[in-house]
């Protein structure tokens, strides 16, 4: 579909810019979800869906793979770009803040617009390699239409719907939160890379584990020598990826409801 193909490239032109004039890769997947976020092609930021009760409440986290720093949020409202709140709170000792504590922190308050080319997508993630070898990831949601206000799924958790390590590698999900959650997706993903099996095989091993607990997921990874990989449950999935001039600049980005590639 040709809104999440724009809206991908869109977001890859983001992160490679900064990536191509110095930014780190914690720049790079900040502006590559604040893009998807803007978008409301995408299920987060602006284009986020509606719970049960017709509110919108989100959830973001950001990990710098270098010293393992964690900045999240969830469930929080009118926010334009909760990944901006959840880098604030990279150097903070906490690495989860809820509701209006968290939404306070933004600088400013926008309520978001909900879906105009999608329904029920899926959250945005980034990976990203830069010449430091750091590695960094993004995520952002709306959760799943019509969730239980308050409902947190896998995206603000570590080892569920995100992890990042300079030393080994980064992965971001998306799908139905509770079978991510349940099956430690990202931390399996992780675990696969540090015995060194290449990303393609990580995330595919990693949603085998689906099958126990049913729900589709969908998975983006990266090691740290920039290879990497993404496989998925269900029909749709939307991903891109680029690779900059120098052999080391390296984004994966994915997004919601599309076909391969
Ligand atoms: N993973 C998100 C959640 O469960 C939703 C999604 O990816 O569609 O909150």
């Amino acid at each position: 579909m040709e809104p999440n193909r724009a809206g991908l490239s869109a977001a890859l032109s983001a992160a490679v810019g900064w990536l191509e004039s110095g930014g780190s890769a914690l720049d790079a997947v900040e502006s590559a979800v604040m893009r998807m976020e803007d978008d409301p092609t995408f299920n987060a930021g602006q284009g986020s869906v509606r719970r049960a009760d017709g509110s919108v409440e989100m959830d973001a986290a950001i990990m710098d793979g270098t010293d393992l720093s964690i900045g999240a949020v969830c469930v929080v409202r009118d926010v334009r770009n909760p990944v901006r709140i959840a880098r604030e709170l990279l150097d903070a000792r906490e690495t989860l803040i809820a509701g209006e504590n968290a939404a306070q922190l933004a600088p400013t308050r926008s309520p978001a617009v909900g879906p105009t080319a999608l329904a029920g997508g899926d959250t945005v993630g980034c990976v990203a390699l830069d010449t430091a070898g750091r590695i960094a990831v993004a995520v952002s949601t709306g959760g799943l239409t019509h969730a239980r206000p308050g409902r947190i799924g896998d995206t603000p958790l570590p080892g569920c719907g995100f992890y990042a390590d300079s030393f080994v590698g980064g992965v971001a999900a998306t799908g139905v939160g509770e079978s991510i959650s349940r099956t430690l997706l990202a931390a399996r993903t992780i675990v696969a890379l540090e015995a060194s099996q290449p990303p393609q095989a990580a995330v595919e091993a990693a949603l085998l584990h689906l099958a126990r607990v049913g729900g589709d997921a969908g998975l983006i990874a990266m090691d740290r020598t920039g290879q990497i990989g993404w496989s998925h449950t269900g029909d749709q999935f939307a991903v891109g990826w680029a690779r900059g001039p120098s052999p080391i600049l390296h984004v994966e980005i994915a997004g919601v409801e599309d076909t391969h590639g």
